[in-house]
């Protein structure tokens, strides 16, 4: 996400950094995802080693070795996720009717249990009404508790894997997002005027528009099919892969060539135009619009410049297409293959916007490739990211906009840690403020200065591949900086996450 200029801190932070250059108007990043997976096999711990082969999902009964996840119950949002369920596959087709706003729809799901089940629940908002419910091949009974369909499966057994095929309609309902960000206050399906819609979901609310199991540490393969009517267009994650158009209806199909956490998925139906350019060694780039006066379509028609900027500090961009979703809503997220930004700028001018669309386009190494297994580990997400996207403002001779890390060191970091909490022990009704951007961001940079740029620059192009297309943690995060960078690394790191004051910065270290 980008960053959100939050009420509390923009003001006092503001206040604080006076002779800080441009530091003023709202923008923010932010993001995160799940935890450990499994080279296909048993065990359970994140794999630091290379990813096991891939397996394309279509029309295919794979096992979908690399969206096996072994999810838990999340620190910070337990009420969401199902705990004993590892979603492997999806394919949404789903049809949204702009005037009578009902999104209706069938979810195939391919799905793991780990535990031995007499039935297996699946969050889905409370509006949407469930017609029918076929388990592998047989109608089953079902019933709904508020956010929850709780199907019933009758026996099955630990590791034991299923298809399930959940019909539902409805009008989809937004829900709270325990945050104080001004860019953001509801997630999920969001309804705009003329029955145009688009989605933010993070830290949850992909459950109001799809059956899931809606925390980081699950990731699955999608495909979806939308159908979409009165001149509409649908949008989805990925890569088109068919179009029929019949009248003033459109049903488009889609495909995600990696697995993906629900909060990274994304929806929207509108007058949408595509377009389909060439990015770095023939990188296919979507941007899907529906205003071509769109202020921040200049910026997004930038991405092959961005991408290869990128590379070249991150290593190969990991995904099969990129590009940019432009929608009414005022926020910015880092969903993948295809962030989704608003049309309006996310700061005064131009340029000043530029870093936010370039921060989404970094979350796809540092959120979307390698994923946090729980929300506590937002930072390492939006740490990484706005690291990398202060480099960049570097690069492009652009000022901070939040003052220089000496600042941040001196006043700042300190604010934050008293009124958000340390980066690593947010407040839970505090998700995603400026701490787990800023002071997590800081905390990078004085590992760069203690170790030198040259060193810290392989090691951060690294991280990734520790879990590719996994999850991890902040444990593993330390250890993995202790062995590339040197041995006070991961205990500075796992102090700085925590710390109710700001560590003194890191000395130079051999
Ligand atoms: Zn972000």
């Amino acid at each position: 996400m980008r960053r959100g200029l939050t009420a509390v801190v923009a003001a006092t932070a503001i206040v604080a950094l006076t002779g800080c250059q441009s530091g003023t108007a709202a923008t923010g990043s932010s993001s995160d995802a799940p935890s450990s997976r499994t080279s296909g096999t048993a065990s359970g711990s994140g794999s630091a080693s290379s990813p096991p082969s891939d397996t394309t999902p279509e029309g295919t009964t794979a096992s979908y070795p690399l969206a096996r996840s072994d999810p838990k119950p999340d620190s910070y949002y337990p009420q969401h996720g199902v705990p004993y369920l590892d979603t492997l596959h999806y394919q949404l087709d789903l049809d949204w009717q702009p005037t009578s706003k009902r999104l209706s729809g069938t979810a195939t799901i391919d799905f793991r249990v780990t535990t031995d089940r007499q039935s297996v629940r699946f969050e889905l908002g409370s509006p949407m009404r469930v017609s029918k419910v076929v388990l592998d091949g047989k109608t089953v009974p079902a019933s709904r508790s508020g956010n929850s369909v709780i199907v019933n499966s009758g026996a099955i057994k630990a590791n034991s894997k299923h298809e399930v095929a959940i019909t539902y309609a409805g009008r989809p309902a937004l829900i709270q997002e325990p945050a104080e960000r001004s860019d953001v206050q509801k997630d999920g399906f969001h309804i705009g005027k003329n029955g145009q819609v688009w989605a933010f979901q993070e830290p949850f609310g992909a459950f109001t528009w799809y059956p899931t199991s809606d925390q980081p540490a699950d990731k699955a393969y999608y495909d979806a099919r939308l159908t979409a009517h009165d001149g509409q267009q649908g949008v989805f994650n990925g890569q088109v892969t068919s179009t029929t158009v019949t009248g003033k209806d459109t049903t488009t199909a889609f495909h995600l060539d990696k697995p993906a956490a629900s909060y990274l998925t994304t929806i929207a139906f509108g007058k949408y135009k595509h377009e389909v350019v060439q990015g770095p060694h023939n990188l296919p780039i979507n941007y899907w619009y529906a205003n071509p006066n769109a202020p921040t379509l200049k910026l997004a028609r930038k991405t092959p410049q961005y991408l290869a900027w990128i590379e070249k500090l991150l290593g190969p961009y990991p995904f099969a297409s990129a590009g940019y979703l432009l929608v009414p809503g005022n926020s910015g997220m880092e969903t993948q293959t295809l962030p989704t930004f608003s049309e309006a700028l996310s700061k005064p001018t131009l340029a000043e916007s530029e870093g936010d669309i370039v921060h989404e386009l970094v979350h796809q190494w540092f959120g979307d490739e390698i994923t946090p297994s729980d929300w506590k580990d937002m930072w390492l997400n939006e740490s990484l990211t706005m690291y990398v996207e202060f480099r960049y403002m570097e690069a492009a001779k652009m000022p901070m906009d939040w003052g220089t890390y000496a600042e941040m060191q001196a006043v700042l970091d300190q604010r934050m840690r008293d009124t958000q909490g340390p980066p690593g022990a947010y407040r839970k009704g505090d998700f995603g403020d400026l701490n787990v951007y800023l002071s997590g961001a800081l905390l990078l940079h004085n590992l760069e200065t203690a170790y030198g740029r040259t060193k810290f620059d392989v090691a951060l192009r690294g991280w990734p591949a520790t879990a590719k297309y996994g999850n991890s943690d902040r444990t593993k995060f330390a250890a993995y900086m202790s062995k590339s960078l040197g041995p006070k690394a991961g205990p500075y790191i796992t102090n700085w996450l925590t710390a109710q004051k700001t560590p003194a910065p890191l000395s130079k270290q051999p």
